[in-house]
């Protein structure tokens, strides 16, 4: 794992400092622009028993085997259980409080660490903690985490990575280094997804609001197929709220909601500012649909959507939900 060639400085602040790093680090910056990647490179460069440079992994010594197969036994991830096990979502049976936890990073897990943390490593050299994203920890899970910040053994880094670092407790970011990750230029985003091979490098990063993680992460064809059928569906002339929602019934209300919220952004730029950002490739059908919509309607609409997108995660009838956006929606841009 290397560092982001846009994460060069942030690396070089570090790597200024190697041998004398602060015990606990709190990478923040904004969703998709290579938090998480960073925070692998720097994990690997601390466990790395050859690095070619401080901090800098050299990707071929016994360690650095360990780390890429994640068998590194001085090394743990926290996330939330959903991630490690996402199958366990298709559930709809789950309890509500059962789905929750899953979100969270739960006490458990944190105290799962004490064992780890508590018995010298087994290379005789560092041992990191990462914790991503940080604010998914609940708040027993963070009170139980404090004590490790508080007293940290010697050699043992902790790495929180954060979109929303606001939303970590005081006492926890107050016990941890800052350091904030900025987001690529334009073009260095361009290059990079064209280099990973992105089959729609402008428009996916376009559609992920310039964030090149977040681009190459969309940019498949299940994505675009299903993307451009929801957006047929909302500028077709007989746009039909009910079909469209019957059509999309079980598609992951998550996307539908991002989808949507995009689609009202641009319509709601070109009812105001005559531009749009996400849909470049949608730009006749919006231009369409803006002649005869009501701006100040679709940018009503368009922010109920972010109170949705927050309340989205919780069990809920999807099938309703999806409706009622549709109907919502209709209403908006027919004013
Ligand atoms: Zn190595």
């Amino acid at each position: 794992m290397n560092y982001l060639s846009w994460h060069k400085p942030a690396y070089q602040q570090l790597a200024q400092r190697a041998g004398r790093l602060p015990h606990a680090l709190l990478l923040k910056g904004a969703a998709g622009i290579g938090k998480r990647a960073f925070a692998s490179a720097l994990a690997q460069g601390l466990l790395c028993e050859k690095p070619v440079l401080p901090l800098m992994a050299c990707g071929a010594c016994e360690a650095c085997h360990w780390f890429d197969t994640g068998n590194h036994p001085d090394f743990r991830m926290l996330q939330p259980e959903a991630a490690e096990a996402a199958a366990d979502d298709a559930d709809v049976t789950d309890k509500a409080a059962d789905k929750k936890k899953k979100r969270d990073i739960s006490v458990a897990q944190v105290r799962a660490l004490a064992a780890f943390i508590n018995i010298s490593a087994h290379r005789n050299g560092a041992k990191v903690v990462l914790i991503q994203p940080a604010e998914a920890m609940n708040v027993n899970a963070a009170n139980a985490l404090l004590k490790s910040l508080e007293e940290p053994p010697p050699e043992t880094y902790f790495v929180l990575v954060s979109d929303r670092p606001h939303m970590l407790p005081a006492t926890i970011r107050s016990r941890c280094e800052q350091l904030a990750l900025n987001p690529p230029t334009a073009q260095e985003a361009a290059a990079w997804l064209a280099e990973s091979g992105a089959a729609q490098p402008e428009l996916a990063l376009a559609q992920a609001g310039g964030a090149p993680l977040l681009a190459a992460e969309l940019d498949n064809d299940a994505y675009w197929d299903g993307r451009k059928q929801f957006l047929d569906g909302l500028s077709s002339r007989g746009f039909d709220p009910l079909a469209l929602a019957e059509k999309f019934a079980t598609h992951p209300i998550p996307q539908l909601i991002n989808w949507l919220q995009r689609w009202t952004y641009d319509l709601a730029s070109l009812c105001f500012q005559q531009r749009l950002r996400y849909n470049p490739d949608f730009k006749e059908a919006l231009t369409m649909s803006a002649k005869n919509a009501n701006g100040l309607e679709i940018l009503r609409f368009h922010r109920e959507l972010v109170r949705f997108q927050r309340i989205v995660n919780h069990p809920l009838n999807a099938r309703l939900l999806i409706e009622d956006l549709m109907l919502r929606y209709g209403r908006a841009v027919r004013g």
